[in-house]
């Protein structure tokens, strides 16, 4: 998708901190990150939000996933607990409709907030 922020991050055109890659997956940190590790986790190929992702071809929600637990693992916050989360559609607060996961760790995340 030509005018997809996240597809031109996968073909280099948009600079991002780049911290996981396997064949088709690229995790990088958020912008405007929400807690100390906030790294976003998508399929390189363009799939509008978890919806599709759902329902693409075999193994890629399962690769996307198991991307989300190697940053966790990279970022050190596999054991302490950490967070994944699919914005999925314009009510649930989704911007960027390139699906992503958000990873987020490394502060207490316990919900309801204590
Ligand atoms: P959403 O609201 O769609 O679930 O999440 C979109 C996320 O993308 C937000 O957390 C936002 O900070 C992040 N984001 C937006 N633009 C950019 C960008 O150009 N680079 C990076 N690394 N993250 C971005
Ligand atoms: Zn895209």
């Amino acid at each position: 998708m030509s005018d997809c922020l996240f597809c031109k991050i996968v073909a280099g055109q948009v600079p991002a901190e780049i911290v996981y890659e396997s064949g088709r997956a690229l995790a990088f940190r958020d912008i405007n990150p929400q807690a100390p590790t906030h790294v976003l986790v998508i399929p390189k190929e363009h799939h509008a939000d978890a919806n599709a992702l759902a329902q693409a071809d075999d193994g890629l929600a399962d690769e996307v996933l198991k991307a989300a637990h190697a940053v966790a693992v990279q970022e050190q916050v596999a054991e302490g607990g950490y967070r994944v989360v699919f914005n999925t559609g314009a009510g649930a607060g989704q911007t960027v409709f390139h699906v992503h996961a958000h990873v987020l760790g490394g502060r207490d995340l316990t919900w309801p907030p204590g």
